[in-house]
């Protein structure tokens, strides 16, 4: 099914010209498909939604010999994950990095050949300085990460070590996060709280909750300690390790091509720009409406709309209270860079009480100078307005909050996509916050389902890497599975 032409401008993503002092909307990307041809009215299964989860659940379901529908409501594939051609470089918009410690993602780099094909950030890299805040005249600490490491690993074990066992005893099977609630349930408390807890300075404290609130785009009062937990648990127990897994590897070529790659060997058919209004259980079958007036009906329905978005759906079965009060606490941003300047690897940060709270180099660029990564929090600047009505603030805060003065970033362009205000993601990667996993997410996480013909499935309830891509290729492989299982046994 899929193009083999060059990019395609999409109706998403935003860049900024400093210079010329004008924001353009549509960024080209190889992610824009056409729809099929023919579309029937009649499916097996219909997968809504074409992100990662529905992707690899559209390409199981059609590789067992299933007649699927794939339904999308944006001009492309991808989701929450799509790689923009800017300038000659691969610029990715949302999710990025990946690494061979999560299972699903990196079974897939493996089975289209793609792991050859994998970079590092040069932020991240060995040679890469790190910046955080402190009290000097600068306001910033800049430093060889070796010597960061002898401060923040012991004051991070400290920190997970809420069983003198390193925090091993509450997750022992991280891909069962509901296994031992009855021993996490007290533990579902804030960063804040759990920073509070321990006998350390002030200083190291907000250090320590500095390194942390980058995870979730957030502030320490608003992101869960439950889920880092969780995180730090999928990691293997390591601080480094978790942070090597969520910013160093990526595609040289994009993550786009990791989702095309699936989708060229999804057989079923495709319609894009379509916005599933409803989803109603009739005598034996689903039907599947679109704002567009289209009707469909299928056997089955995996419908893979992220969290935030699942309200805006009319569900009969009706939607269960806790997919209608669950939320993430992950509102943030990310923004790419272009500076004119070069700029050495270094990977900065300040804190979720900052409008960004990171930035680190990703790689030289073509045209001359450096191209940068940065993340907004949601609280602060970014919630307020939106970037393309002022992306001079932006670029203010971002030097003001991240950048030590030894560091110098002279930016050209700002490249984003606004995830927050954008209608079918309401928000960036799910973070939860406190009281969310021993609560309505907890639920969520036992019974995805609506009905025996309904699966609900996305990353942001993901079993595993909850929030990532390898969560989303974990939930639309289980959920395809289980169609195609329930498929055959109806069929006899
Ligand atoms: C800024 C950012 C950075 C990230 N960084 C990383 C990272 O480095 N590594 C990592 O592993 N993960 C990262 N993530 C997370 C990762 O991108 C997501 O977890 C993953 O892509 C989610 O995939 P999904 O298919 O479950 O959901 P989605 O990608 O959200 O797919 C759901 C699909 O449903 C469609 N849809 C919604 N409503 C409707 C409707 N009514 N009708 C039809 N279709 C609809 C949407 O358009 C979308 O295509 C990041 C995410 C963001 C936003």
């Amino acid at each position: 099914m899929s193009s083999s032409a060059g990019p395609v401008a999409s109706s998403e993503g935003y860049r900024y010209d400093v210079s010329r002092n004008l924001v353009t909307a549509g960024l080209a990307t190889q992610a824009v498909k056409p729809s099929s041809n023919y579309i029937g009215r009649s499916y097996d299964a219909i997968v809504i939604g074409a992100g990662f989860t529905g992707l690899a659940a559209a390409r199981d379901l059609s590789v067992a010999g299933k007649h699927v529908l794939l339904l999308e409501a944006r001009d492309r594939i991808g989701g929450r994950t799509w790689t923009a051609q800017v300038d000659g470089h691969n610029t990715e918009m949302g999710g990025t990095w990946i690494h061979w410690l999560q299972p699903h993602v990196w079974a897939e780099v493996t089975r289209y050949g793609l792991v050859d094909g994998v970079k590092i950030s040069s932020g991240t890299s060995n040679e890469a300085d790190v910046s955080y805040l402190n009290d000097t005249k600068d306001g910033f600490v800049k430093e060889r990460p070796e010597i960061t490491d002898l401060r923040l690993l012991p004051l991070m074990f400290k920190f997970m070590d809420i069983d003198g066992a390193g925090g091993r005893t509450l997750f022992p099977q991280p891909y069962q996060p509901m296994q031992c609630a009855d021993l996490w349930t007290s533990w579902d408390i804030s960063l804040q709280e759990r920073a509070d807890q321990l006998d350390i300075s002030i200083e190291d404290r907000d250090f320590l909750l500095s390194w942390l609130c980058i995870n979730a785009c957030s502030s320490a009062a608003e992101s869960s300690f439950l889920n880092m937990l969780r995180l730090y648990a999928l990691s293997g127990y390591d601080f480094n390790t978790f942070m090597e897994i969520c910013g160093k590897m990526k595609l040289k070529e994009g993550t786009t091509t990791l989702a095309s790659a699936i989708y060229s060997e999804y057989k079923g058919a495709s319609l894009f720009n379509r916005v599933v209004k409803s989803v109603l259980s009739t005598d034996g079958e689903v039907e599947v409406a679109t704002k567009a007036g289209d009707v469909f009906h299928a056997k089955h329905v995996i419908c893979t709309i992220p969290l935030h978005c699942l309200s805006d759906v009319e569900f009969s079965p009706s939607l269960p209270q806790a997919f209608k009060t669950t939320k993430h606490a992950n509102l943030g941003a990310k923004v790419h860079i272009h500076s004119s300047l070069s700029v050495d690897p270094w990977f900065g940060i300040s804190d979720g009480n900052h409008s960004v709270c990171a930035v680190f180099t990703e790689s030289p660029s073509a045209q001359g100078g450096t191209h940068l990564v940065s993340f907004g929090i949601s609280d602060k600047l970014i919630a307020q307005h939106h970037i393309k009505d002022n992306p001079k603030a932006y670029i203010l805060a971002l030097q003001n909050d991240v950048v030590p003065k030894s560091v110098r970033i002279e930016p050209t362009h700002i490249t984003w996509h606004d995830w927050t205000r954008d209608e079918f993601a309401k928000g960036a990667w799910a973070s939860y916050g406190p009281k969310q996993l021993s609560g309505g997410l907890g639920e969520i996480t036992m019974n995805p389902r609506l009905s025996d013909r309904i699966i609900l499935a996305n990353a942001d309830w993901a079993t595993g890497w909850v929030g990532y891509i390898d969560g989303a290729l974990e939930m639309g492989r289980k959920a395809g599975r289980d169609t195609a299982l329930e498929l055959d046994r109806i069929a006899g």
